[in-house]
């Protein structure tokens, strides 16, 4: 896994612009003492590990999910009652972490989504532009899947011997298991519980103010 930085760069990032933008103090204003906002985070009891006071303090992380004590399978049981029984974890398309069963979901129910995430997985090949430009060149080739073949091509159907052989070899306490290869990682992601270690974000909207 090569340093990540999607969940910065893509919702962190944005997320504070706008909060900025609502207080009435873009970017590099800046925000005085006490003036915040509040922001609700939807962490269950099984995953209390996971929820976090925001890194500024122009924001404030609630978790209203705990302070009601629903664990994930009462929130199951919640939007089961309304009808949305088969809500998915939340991920990105194209996520690095996506198991077996995630690409064959996409791959089968929703063509056009397939090819965006085949066609990113091309674009990534050779790492990132801006990277690259800057002489920070990825040695190696990038790929979605965990075999490193295109997506296209991967082994979304079964488990290649390939495949198993890196397992077992990885099978360290970090190292993936056969569910994991499978499902994926277990939790979804949000902007503040990555599904992978969040990469510290160097933050142009204003780490601390
Ligand atoms: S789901 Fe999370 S870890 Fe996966 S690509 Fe999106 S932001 Fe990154």
């Amino acid at each position: 896994m090569t340093r990540r930085q999607c969940t910065g760069e893509y919702k962190i990032k944005p997320i504070k612009k706008k909060v900025r933008e609502l207080l009435g103090y873009p970017y590099p204003a800046r925000i005085p003492k006490g003036v915040f906002v509040e922001q609700w985070v939807g962490i269950s009891t099984d995953e209390f590990h996971r929820a976090k006071d925001a890194d500024v303090k122009y924001m404030r992380n609630r978790h209203p999910l705990i302070d009601m004590g629903w664990s994930r399978s009462d929130c199951v049981r919640y939007l089961t009652s309304l009808g949305l029984a088969d809500t998915p974890k939340s991920s990105c398309l194209g996520c690095p972490f996506h198991g077996n069963a995630q690409w064959r979901h996409i791959r089968d129910n929703s063509p056009e989504e397939w090819q965006d995430v085949v066609e990113f997985d091309a674009a990534i090949r050779m790492g990132n532009a801006r990277a690259n430009a800057t002489g920070n060149r990825l040695l190696g080739e990038a790929f979605l899947h965990r075999s490193r073949v295109p997506l296209s091509e991967a082994p979304i159907d079964h488990v290649t011997a390939a495949e198993w052989a890196a397992m077992q070899q990885e099978l360290t306490d970090t190292g993936p298991d056969l569910e994991e290869l499978e499902q994926g990682v277990i939790d979804g992601c949000s902007p503040w519980a990555c599904r992978g270690e969040v990469e510290p974000v160097q933050d142009d909207f204003g780490l601390a103010s």
